[in-house]
């Protein structure tokens, strides 16, 4: 793996004599893969060198993909002379987070309007695809990513890389939730603080950005940064290995740059820890052998698994675009500003409104709550009801009011904020909470068990016991007069399948009828819903575009091309002699509101089979 830093500042970049050490572009960083997949963490005007790199480069790339933070200037200036873009046959995948008004492709093309540059977006010749990124994960080739917010002015995300069996992360525009970290402690679990530093869990480099010093944070409090002490302590507390500060203080010179450096490696020596820290520079690139070298085979094995990224992202965020969400404040009406610019519903309570009341009335997404507030015994007893439901319950506080530890206990999703805050600060934040409420679960294979031999060996019997005419006859009779009870009362395609999963595979046994699911005959175990139904045991009945069933992300159902758009499934194990081996499963093309007579006709059909496959054991 190689890692080289193109730019290393924060928010403008500077050209003197003093920052020749450290470089004056902003924030840019190559990853190289050993098997030549390239990963760019921002586009500020580092981009430049790199890319004139690129051109003089021979070397063809497996895969070329841009992962953005967020698009503040020094983020993305370096995109519209990045040459690359211009040349076809190659493409290029950027990834980043979208604003609640515009899209990742919309937002980049803005700085290259006429008004602000000679050429527009349209005049590229690679292939460039935009990947609207919520916090979740996906693969690039055989790399790992994994996001999550950061707290920054703007939708900003971290990025958690995993290349050559390394792990790096790239953190940079964000400031500690708890304005009290900026001097330094322990971010304590189940605290926006704490999830930021599992973020960093182990890390072998962290790349995080350290712009100013707890000295100098009072004045810069709400710009969206960190403080050296504040990462110093977080990384130690997340057992991070090698600590890079980055988006340097346009204003340090190298030499104050490097006093940054002594003093956080004091820091860390007085923890008595064994990380090792220095400042991110332009002329260092970073040449790691892989920590494992794995076989070209298992290469392409890892690759044909990668996780597609999550292509509902782009669906939630227009879901949040057009309906907006309903946020309660109490004792709060100040914020109303700040959510009016994020562009949704603000409720503000009165003392006799009951909390309960209001939040089932409307649909609540958040739920804003001033300290003082909570004085009245009723509003506590509100919120225990309403905590097991889904408002996101947000405390504002002054500093010295957030530390009452019986909230946290008995509120433990509880989010605070430390006031005052920025309307432009709190409206993104709006944007992110609101963003995590809507993520859906995403498609899982199913887990193989620990007594999966004892199956498999009840599976192979049946696989015989097909073979015998009489008894294929029969089944086949009963997989029919199933598909007839539940077409009776559901038109359109639909189809029975009696499937068993074997190690690797679902085969189907019995279809009816054949030319609806023919496509159906066999897939992979991985991309089988009928495995799932094995796994659990129980039955399974999913509305395939249902945020909350199993296949909550259709997209990324990998079965999905195959099943020719399945929308509704049903599916019920079949057991013999204690071991799940097969599934009796409806599967329909419509969107069926499946009943109980529906699952009766189920239970019978599994019972009757069960019964057929049974006795015959003993023929
Ligand atoms: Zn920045
Ligand atoms: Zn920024």
């Amino acid at each position: 793996m190689k890692v080289r830093f193109w730019g290393t500042r924060g928010s403008i970049a500077k050209s003197s004599s003093e920052v020749l050490k450290y470089g004056g572009n902003t924030s840019c960083v190559e990853i190289r893969s050993e098997a030549n997949d390239l990963i760019i963490l921002d586009a500020g005007t580092g981009l430049h060198g790199l890319s004139h790199q690129l051109l003089q480069e021979k070397v063809q790339l497996r895969s070329a993909s841009i992962l953005i933070s967020h698009t503040h200037w020094d983020h993305i200036q370096g995109l519209p002379f990045f040459a690359p873009f211009f040349f076809p046959n190659v493409e290029w995948h950027i990834y980043g987070p979208p604003t609640l008004s515009h899209d990742l492709k919309s937002i980049l093309s803005g700085q290259m309007q006429k008004v602000y540059f000679p050429i527009t977006q349209d005049i590229f010749n690679a292939q460039i695809k935009y990947h609207n990124l919520t916090e979740g994960e996906f693969s690039i080739g055989d790399i790992h990513v994994k996001t999550q917010y950061l707290n920054h002015p703007g939708v900003t995300m971290g990025y958690r890389i995993t290349v050559d069996g390394h792990t790096i992360v790239y953190s940079t525009d964000h400031e500690p939730h708890d304005c009290r970290l900026a001097h330094g402690g322990h971010a304590h679990k189940n605290t926006e603080d704490g999830f930021h530093a599992q973020l960093l869990e182990g890390a072998d480099y962290v790349i995080h950005d350290t712009q100013y010093l707890a000295s100098e944070y009072e004045q810069r409090r709400g710009w969206g940064h960190s403080t050296m002490e504040y990462v110093v302590d977080l990384s130690h507390q997340a057992d991070v290995k090698r600590l890079i500060l980055f988006h340097h203080d346009p204003m340090r010179s190298d030499h104050e740059v490097d006093q940054i450096v002594d003093m956080s490696r004091e820091r860390a020596r007085n923890k008595a820890g064994k990380m090792e820290i220095w400042a991110a520079s332009e002329n260092q690139p970073l040449w790691v052998p892989p920590k494992i070298i794995l076989p070209s085979a298992y290469h392409n094995k890892l690759v044909s698994q990668a996780i597609r990224p999550d292509e509902r992202a782009s669906s939630i965020i227009d879901e949040l675009h057009q309906v907006k969400q309903n946020i309660i404040c109490l004792g709060l009406q100040h914020y109303d500003q700040a959510i009016n610019m994020s562009g949704h519903y603000s409720r503000c309570l009165n003392q006799f409104d009951r909390l309960d009341h209001a939040s089932s009335d409307l649909s609540t997404s958040l739920i804003f709550i001033a300290p003082s507030a909570l004085e009245a015994p009723e509003v506590i007893n509100d919120l225990v009801k309403i905590q097991k439901q889904p408002p996101q319950i947000v405390l504002f506080c002054k500093a010295d009011e957030c530390t009452s530890p019986e909230l946290s206990k008995q509120f433990p999703g509880l989010i605070r904020m430390v006031e005052p805050v920025s309307d432009i600060y709190l409206s993104s934040r709006i944007e992110t909470w609101l963003r995590r409420q809507k993520k859906t679960r995403r498609w899982k294979r199913a887990q193989i068990s620990s007594d999966e031999t004892l199956r498999q060996r009840e599976v192979n019997k049946v696989i015989g016991l097909m073979k015998t005419e009489a008894i294929k006859h029969r089944v086949n009779q009963l997989c029919h007069f199933f598909w007839q009870g539940m077409t009776l009362s559901s038109h359109g395609e639909s189809a029975v399948a009696f499937n068993i999963i074997t190690m690797s595979e679902q085969i189907s046994l019995v279809n009816y009828p054949a030319t609806v699911s023919s496509q159906s005959v066999s897939c992979s175990r991985d991309e089988s819903i009928c495995a799932h139904v094995i796994e659990q045991g129980s039955i399974i009945a999913t509305s395939i575009f249902s945020p909350d069933g199993l296949l909550g992300n259709y997209a990324e159902y990998t079965g999905a091309e195959q099943s020719d758009m399945i929308r509704t499934y049903i599916g019920k194990p079949i057991s013999l002699n204690g071991q799940v081996i097969a599934t009796l499963c409806f599967f329909s093309k419509l969107d069926i509101v499946l009943t109980k007579n529906h699952k009766q006709l189920l239970s019978s059909a599994v019972k009757l089979i069960e019964d057929v496959l049974s006795s015959s054991r003993y023929i």
